[in-house]
């Protein structure tokens, strides 16, 4: 088996095909010659996918990045990158080259990227195809914030109600709707474009402590979802608390440098034989306990009581 290993890393050192790993925290883990040839990255250098992205961005190299700003390109990839078990795509590079790139994720969130040079081939059908890919990221992009919105993100919360149905007895997996607190007043005495402002800076401040298998998006005005597969009830609390705790301490307003923000969410966790609606009511019931005691604060579902809001 060892003798195979040796020669398998032996022959894609030496192939054309560009082979690399990334674990669950996208830092790239191994990259063949071919890899490191078209991302500028050292033999031996383990940088993460972002910081790879950036600096050759910076260098008009590698990838081309279509788009107004590269954070903003940033933002809406990651949010994205690496949520579904399998994906391929068309890429073009800043070299005129164009290569067909798969991204295969495991459980843990490790992603095999396996991508072959296609230059050459079915050229002429491709404006319609990169037309097509991007049409896809729209129909999953939420305009204002960039993470992804209602469809997508609800699409990985029928995945773990799946999970829990497949492999009832050691799954767990989440749902937490985060609800912005007051945000009418926020509107009225800011106006609504500080309320967009608001909304950006909350996609932004939570998307920063989303791990590479959870999503999260935008599924209506003020509303959020949060989708955590693996996590049992008091994972998943904990995981909001944190971004609660962040959430209180952001100040996104420049003209009220004193002005601050909370959420108020509910959790449900995904159960065998469930339904997105009923899945959906248990976490939205929560969320609606949160608010009636006192806001800024979570409620799990099925929780006797609201416990009191931590000291802000
Ligand atoms: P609660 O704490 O109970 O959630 O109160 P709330 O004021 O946050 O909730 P409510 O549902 O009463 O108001 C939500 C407001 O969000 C109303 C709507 O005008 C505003 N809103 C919805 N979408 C957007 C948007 O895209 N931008 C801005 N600025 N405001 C929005
Ligand atoms: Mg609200
Ligand atoms: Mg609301």
């Amino acid at each position: 088996m060892e003798d195979i290993v040796l020669r398998l890393s032996e022959v894609q050192e030496i192939s054309g095909a560009l082979v690399a790993l990334y674990d669950g925290s996208d830092r790239l883990r191994y990259a063949n010659r071919a890899f490191r040839e078209v991302y500028f990255i050292d033999p031996g250098e383990m940088p993460l996918w972002a910081d790879i992205m950036r600096r050759n961005f910076a260098l008009s190299r590698g990838t081309i990045i279509r788009a107004a700003s590269f954070e903003e390109w940033l933002v809406s990839t990651q949010a994205r990158r690496g949520k579904v078990g399998f994906r391929a795509f068309e890429t073009d590079l800043f070299d005129g080259r164009w290569l067909w790139m798969t991204e295969t994720v495991d459980t843990e969130g490790w992603m095999l990227c396996i991508a072959s040079d296609i230059t050459s081939i079915r050229a002429t059908e491709r404006k319609v195809r990169q037309d097509r890919d991007f049409a896809l990221k729209v129909a999953q992009t939420d305009e204002l914030t960039g993470i992804p919105n209602r469809r997508f993100v609800l699409a990985r919360a029928e995945e773990i109600i799946a999970r829990a149905t497949a492999v009832p007895d050691n799954n767990c997996g989440c749902l937490a709707i985060l609800d912005l607190d007051n945000f009418k007043n926020i509107n009225d005495r800011f106006g609504h474009a500080a309320g967009d402002i608001v909304l950006r800076d909350f996609a932004i401040t939570i998307h920063g402590m989303v791990r590479r298998l959870d999503s999260m998006g935008r599924i209506g005005g003020e509303e959020f979802a949060l989708v955590l597969p693996g996590a049992c009830l008091p994972d998943a609390e904990n995981i909001v608390e944190r971004m609660l705790l962040q959430v209180r301490q952001s100040k996104p307003l420049s003209i009220d440098p004193a002005f601050g923000y909370t959420f108020s969410a509910g959790i449900a966790q995904a159960r065998p034989g469930d339904t997105l609606d009923r899945l959906y009511e248990r976490a939205d019931k929560a969320l609606y306990r949160a608010k009636l005691g006192g806001r800024n604060r979570i409620c799990l579902e099925g929780e006797p009581r609201n416990e009191p809001a931590a000291a802000i």
